[in-house]
């Protein structure tokens, strides 16, 4: 029987920078990063700091000998490139290793190729070592709202959305849905689906719409997770509107009016203490009440 088990790790949680203030650790301090186990398939969504603990897991069950996933073809998507979901690349320690074979796929941002920003990030003047110099081989691919990237048990194709109807045997599917509220590009939100009809959205970067953003709450409809941008508290938002991040109750209008199964508030602020972030929990609880604080290590399973 084909494995199509979709999987969600959290590694990374916070907006903008780690918090160093010693009481903001129960949620986590890493900026974003994801781990989406896709059948045997590994994919990471942003290279926040998150992304180093992620690779330092994944050579654990390398050295662990464990054979489940495949763990030489690694595959990544970026929401955007800014330096929060950037600033963990160059020290993903798979990157170091010659048989890593990583396949990027990923919109152009703002007239930059995604292969000239990662090489602009690992230039003299920011890291001492050069993506030509990394033993490991990167590869590069486009992407956009109209493909979609199917996996298949032991390879992967992209397809266009108009040809997406008529494939078969897939065991894994990532479509993406462009959003324009955050300066200055906007951010990619990404769906992750499995074929017994279970689905995972990350939407980051985003600031709601009064009502929600309609666009999203079709494209997040029914999903079984909803990982949702929530950077600012009410009174935040006043100061910071226009940011290009949201409230927990802009993120629990789009879940509500979707139908998800449950919310996970994600982008937490660099500034909120751990006991901010509960009592944060607890008010958006009252307005959809499957909603909880993303913490790095939480994981949702499908079969
Ligand atoms: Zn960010
Ligand atoms: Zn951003």
């Amino acid at each position: 029987m084909k494995n199509s088990n979709l999987k969600v790790k959290i590694y990374g949680v916070r907006g903008s920078f780690p918090p160093t203030n010693g009481d903001a650790t129960k949620y986590g301090v890493n900026t974003t990063c994801l781990r989406v186990d896709m059948g045997k398939h590994l994919v990471i969504i942003d290279a926040g700091t998150g992304i180093i603990k992620l690779g330092a897991d994944l050579i654990s069950e390398i050295k662990a000998g464990t054979k489940k996933q495949n763990y030489q073809k690694l595959f990544m998507l970026f929401t955007h490139t800014h330096i929060d979901h950037l600033m963990g690349f160059p020290y993903f320690q798979l990157l170091y290793m010659p048989q890593t074979e990583l396949n990027i796929i990923t919109a152009t941002q703002l007239n930059y190729s995604i292969e000239e920003i990662l090489e602009t990030l690992m230039s003299p003047a920011f890291f001492p070592v050069t993506i030509a110099e990394l033993p490991s081989q990167l590869n590069y691919s486009d992407f956009a709202e109209n493909k979609v990237v199917f996996f298949f048990e032991d390879d992967y194709e992209i397809y266009s959305t108009k040809d997406s109807a008529n494939v078969k045997n897939w065991i894994g599917k990532i479509s993406c849905m462009r959003n324009y509220t955050h300066p200055k590009g906007g951010v990619y939100i990404y769906k992750f689906e499995n074929p017994s009809g279970h689905s995972i959205v990350f939407a980051t970067d985003i600031e709601g719409f009064v009502g929600g953003d309609n666009r999203l709450i079709k494209f997040a409809e029914n999903a079984d997770v909803l990982i949702h941008d929530a950077q600012y508290s009410i009174p935040e938002y006043e100061i910071f509107q226009g940011f290009g991040h949201s409230t927990y109750e802009m993120a629990c209008q789009v879940a509500k009016k979707a139908g998800v199964k449950k919310l996970i508030l994600s982008h937490h602020d660099p500034k909120h203490t751990d006991k901010e972030l509960e009592a944060l929990e607890k008010s958006a609880k009252k307005v959809f009440s499957e909603t909880y604080m993303a913490s790095e290590l939480m994981e949702f399973s499908f079969q």
